[in-house]
């Protein structure tokens, strides 16, 4: 998902990097290519519009232009305004405290409202709740049994009275919960291809008898702009209380995921990844932003980060990795501060691009003892120029350190590395400013 968009943004992101220092003109010049790219992935003019307004005023400020990273600085702006965009945090679907909580799913044909409503169920069976699945879809003759099958699947009762009155079957549902303690009451409704009023009549009848807890609009994300207007348009005439934007394992370009809520108001509350029954996430704004913007888990790790390090001596150390400088005696320090962060295999697998490297790497902690040791076995000399380490060097260097000269060798390889991936790092978006506080 958001393929185009996370590229394109990245390619962005990565020329302000590379500039020591930004002026008004290269702010407004990636701000061009950050709209073009919203616009090109489908995201609504206005909100386009809105989005860099507010982008460029928070980023040509004194204290941006002037910043050590001024364009990790930018980046960051990107990243908070694109969550914010998207309701900030998280919006969970409000439990009621008189049981039974009921949820109505409504949508287009073909949305994904039948298939939601049994992963919805059998994400809240998972917390302990008792749901039960109710088939107001009457229209079409396999609605019904497609969601007894899923409902069988996840051991949920369904609740259905053949081809009844939808009205009906929804209120007749609820004396059925509270006989059999299902304390939570999940209404599949049907769906048209497009919306009409004789559609919007039915769900408002069964809405005005039931009074559900949350209405819930199922909106398939690959319809981009369509599925944000259907959005508008359910809201106005139903009331919505959030959004489940399903299909987002496909194809999408990101138009939905960052225009629903600024246009309607609405917040996307869950996200289907699919089929099966456990695709169903609920909807971070912050994680998706940090994957459209290609960041990984980065925002985690710099938590950690700021947690556990140094920061004068992190900021000498980006410092140096900027200009390439990283000594031995550096990469000892380093050592020591990954250590402690935790476990350095989850450490790295935070990071973008280099937990995918090092799958199935096996990382063996003692190896950094061993080469505590042999760094400390090395003169001061060698330590700022390991190049220096030559055959005789490595056997002394062995002998005083208690390894042999295939360590030492493997260590200094291992430094190499090291030095390649930290350059490698420091070009990735949220990196460069990642050790250090408040930037
Ligand atoms: P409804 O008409 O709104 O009830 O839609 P359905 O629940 O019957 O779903 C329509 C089709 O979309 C079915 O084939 C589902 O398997 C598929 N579908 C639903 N949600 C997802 C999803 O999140 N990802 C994918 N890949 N397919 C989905
Ligand atoms: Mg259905």
């Amino acid at each position: 998902m958001f393929e185009g968009l996370s590229e394109k943004l990245q390619a962005t992101f990565k020329r302000l990097r590379g500039k020591g220092k930004l002026t008004e003109a290269d702010v407004t010049e990636a701000l061009r290519e950050v709209r073009i790219a919203l616009l090109e992935a489908d995201v609504n003019f206005k909100v386009v519009k809105e989005l860099i307004a507010r982008i460029k005023e928070r980023s040509v400020g004194q204290e941006v232009l002037e910043s050590l990273t001024p364009g990790q600085h930018v980046i960051k702006i990107v990243h908070e305004e694109i969550i914010r965009l998207m309701g900030g945090s998280e919006s969970k679907i409000s439990i009621s405290s008189k049981p039974p909580t009921i949820i109505m799913l409504v949508g287009l044909q073909g949305a994904g409202k039948t298939t939601h409503g049994a992963k919805l169920a059998n994400m809240l069976k998972k917390q302990g709740k008792h749901p039960l699945l109710v088939a107001c879809d009457i229209y079409r003759p396999a609605a019904i049994k497609q969601l007894e099958v899923l409902g069988e699947q996840i051991k949920v009762p369904v609740f259905s009275l053949g081809q009844e009155n939808p009205v009906k079957i929804a209120s007749e549902s609820l004396v059925f919960s509270r006989k059999n303690g299902n304390d939570v009451v999940i209404i599949d409704t049907a769906g048209r291809l497009h919306i009409n009023e004789e559609l919007m009549d039915e769900l408002s009848r069964i809405k005005g008898n039931v009074k559900p807890h949350e209405i819930l609009l199922v909106v398939d994300a690959m319809t981009g702009q369509d599925a944000v207007n259907a959005a508008d348009a359910f809201h106005q005439q139903l009331g919505l209380d959030g959004v489940i934007l399903s299909k987002l394992d496909g194809d999408t370009r990101g138009g939905a995921a960052l225009s629903v809520k600024a246009v309607t108001g609405c917040p996307i509350k869950f996200a289907g990844t699919g089929e099966k029954m456990d695709a169903l996430e609920v909807f971070h704004p912050d994680r998706i932003a940090s994957r459209i913007l290609g960041m990984g888990d980065v925002l985690t790790l710099i938590e950690r980060a700021q947690q556990n390090v140094d920061e004068k001596k992190a900021r000498e150390l980006e410092e140096k990795i900027r200009k390439q400088e990283l000594t031995l005696d550096d990469y000892l320090d380093q050592i020591k501060q990954l250590r402690s962060m935790g476990p350095l295999s989850s450490v790295l697998e935070m990071l973008p691009g280099i937990g995918k490297q090092l799958k199935g790497v096996e990382i063996d902690e003692k190896e950094f003892y061993k080469a505590e040791a042999i760094i400390c076995s090395m003169t001061a000399d060698e330590r700022r120029k390991p190049i220096l380490i030559k055959d005789s060097r490595k056997k002394r260097i062995a002998k005083g350190s208690g390894t042999t000269v295939v360590d030492v060798g493997r260590l200094l390889k291992q430094y190499e590395q090291t030095k390649k991936m930290m350059k490698q790092l420091s070009g990735l978006p949220g990196m460069g400013g990642a050790v250090k506080g408040g930037t």
